[in-house]
C-alpha cells in the first residue's frame, strides 16, 4: 500500500487487525493534496500540508514504513519488486497509487491478477 489517504486510511483501519503492515511509497511523507492551492497562494508553506509518514504511523504498532519505487507486482509469487530491487512478498496487498500512477494495476493485470477496486 502507498502513503496516499487511500494507503493511510487502509493502515489506519487495520490497526487493530492482527496483521503486520508494511506501507512502500515513493516519499517519505503524506501530502494533502486538498491544500496545495493554498500553498500555490502562499497561505501555506509546503511544509504545513505535508506530514512524515513515519510520523503519522508512529503510534501504529503493526506497521512500518518504506521508502521506495514500486517497479513492479507479482501476483502470482505475491511479491512487490521496489527500484533499489528489494522484494518484499505479501499475504493480501492493497494498491493505493492515486491516479498518477496506475502501472501497478496494469501490472496486476497482466499478470493474471485477483484485482477488487474500490
Ligand atoms: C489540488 C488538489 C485539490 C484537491 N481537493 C480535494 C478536495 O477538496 N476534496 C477531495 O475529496 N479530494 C480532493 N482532491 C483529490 C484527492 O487529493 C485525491 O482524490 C486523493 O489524494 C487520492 O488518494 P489516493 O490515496 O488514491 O492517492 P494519493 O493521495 O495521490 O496517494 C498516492 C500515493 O502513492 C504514491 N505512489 C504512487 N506511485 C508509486 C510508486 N510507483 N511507488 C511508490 N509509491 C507510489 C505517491 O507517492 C502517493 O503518496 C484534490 C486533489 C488535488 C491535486
Amino acid at each position: 500500500m502507498r502513503g496516499g489517504f487511500g494507503g493511510l486510511s487502509a493502515a489506519q483501519a487495520l490497526k487493530s487487525a492482527p496483521v503486520d503492515l508494511t506501507l512502500i511509497d515513493r516519499n517519505n511523507y503524506h501530502l494533502f493534496q486538498p491544500l496545495l492551492y493554498q500553498v500555490a497562494t502562499g497561505s501555506l508553506s509546503a511544509g504545513e500540508i505535508a506530514a512524515p509518514l513515519c510520523s503519522v504511523l508512529s503510534r501504529q504498532k503493526n506497521a512500518r514504513v518504506l521508502l521506495g519505487t514500486v517497479l513492479d507486482i507479482d501476483p502470482l509469487s505475491k511479491h512487490v519488486l521496489v527500484a533499489d530491487g528489494a522484494s518484499f512478498e505479501y499475504d493480501w496487498l492493497i494498491v493505493a497509487a492515486g491516479s498518477h500512477d496506475s502501472r501497478a494495476l496494469y501490472c496486476l493485470r497482466a499478470n493474471g491478477g485477483n484485482i477488487h477496486c474500490l
